[in-house]
């Protein structure tokens, strides 16, 4: 099988806070043409490892706010995320889980940092990824996946080099569970210092990996460092790792949805009618209702 060639290496943008509660970076689509370079993606915010002081009786996070016409999938890596939304969905998002919650239509969520995790204060590390729909599902009914740590399969490499836990997609044999509208690879990857992996996916798809901590040598020996992400070329299958510390990675690659997109702030769609018909039902209270609290 031939490599995916090396289209670009960049870092995210500079930090901002999201609400009070996720100093994020965002990597896309804050890069130029990056949205048509990585659809079905559309947003990666990572919050790499940051220690929030203990509060009194504040909670730190993002108030009630619209989705429309996508999936947003939250990663946690360190710390606790809580969230409820206006189909009645709430949860906690633990070390290991994974939260694919579908806004399709529209929906209204709260994300904040869990109670106890808030009280006592501590590292927060964790990324959130916005998944395209196709034109025909982007008014799906809201829906909620939460799977947790026990539920993601783990392949463990040769000579437990490190171990490819599968999200979504599927590696080798192994297959995810979380349920997508189009073809998703999403694998977190854990590789001890000279672990290595081969990765694979159709040449049509759009792929990137960022590294999160550690070193990693991607493809020829092309060193990609901590916070860098990779953008591949479509003209081949396959991606070699070979770490240099322990490292963790995110692996993304999935068939572009060749349609028209539009996004404004929480939403994207198709058309700009469409986005208007979003902000007037927002305004009309047609995302539903939160109830307080959990
Ligand atoms: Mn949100």
């Amino acid at each position: 099988m031939k490599m995916k060639s090396i289209e670009s290496i960049f870092k995210g943008a500079p930090f901002h806070m999201v609400g009070d509660g996720f100093k994020v970076s965002n990597y896309f689509p804050s890069a130029i043409d990056f949205n048509k370079r990585m659809s079905p993606f559309f947003l990666l915010d990572y919050h790499p490892p940051f220690k929030y002081p203990a509060t009194t009786n504040e909670r730190r996070g993002v108030g009630p706010h619209p989705h429309r016409g996508f999936e947003t999938v939250t990663i946690a890596y360190e710390g606790a995320v809580a969230h409820h939304d206006s189909a009645g969905n709430s949860g906690i998002i633990y070390p290991g889980d994974v939260q694919w919650m579908t806004a399709g239509g529209g929906i209204l969520h709260n994300e904040y940092h869990e109670k106890a995790f808030a009280r006592a204060g501590g590292v927060m590390h964790m990324m959130q990824i916005w998944v395209n729909l196709p034109k025909k599902y982007k008014l799906t009914p809201p829906k909620y996946q939460a799977l947790t740590k026990q539920a993601i399969p783990e392949v463990t490499l040769p000579g437990k080099n490190g171990v490819i836990r599968v999200i979504s997609g599927s590696y080798e044999n192994c297959t995810g569970p979380a349920s997508s509208f189009s073809p998703v690879h999403m694998l977190d990857i854990r590789l001890k210092d000279g672990g290595e992996a081969a990765l694979h996916s159709p040449k049509s798809y759009n792929t990137a990996l960022l590294v999160l901590q550690g070193q990693v040598a991607v493809n020829e020996n092309i060193a990609v460092k901590e916070r860098d992400c990779v953008l591949f070329k479509n003209n081949g299958e396959s991606v070699l790792l070979k770490a240099s510390k322990d490292s963790t990675i995110l692996f993304l690659s999935g068939e572009p949805i060749e349609e028209p997109l539009v996004h404004y702030g929480p939403f994207v769609m198709n058309s700009v009618d469409e986005i208007n018909q979003a902000v007037d039902d927002f305004n009309a209270g047609r995302f539903g209702t939160l109830k307080e609290e959990l």
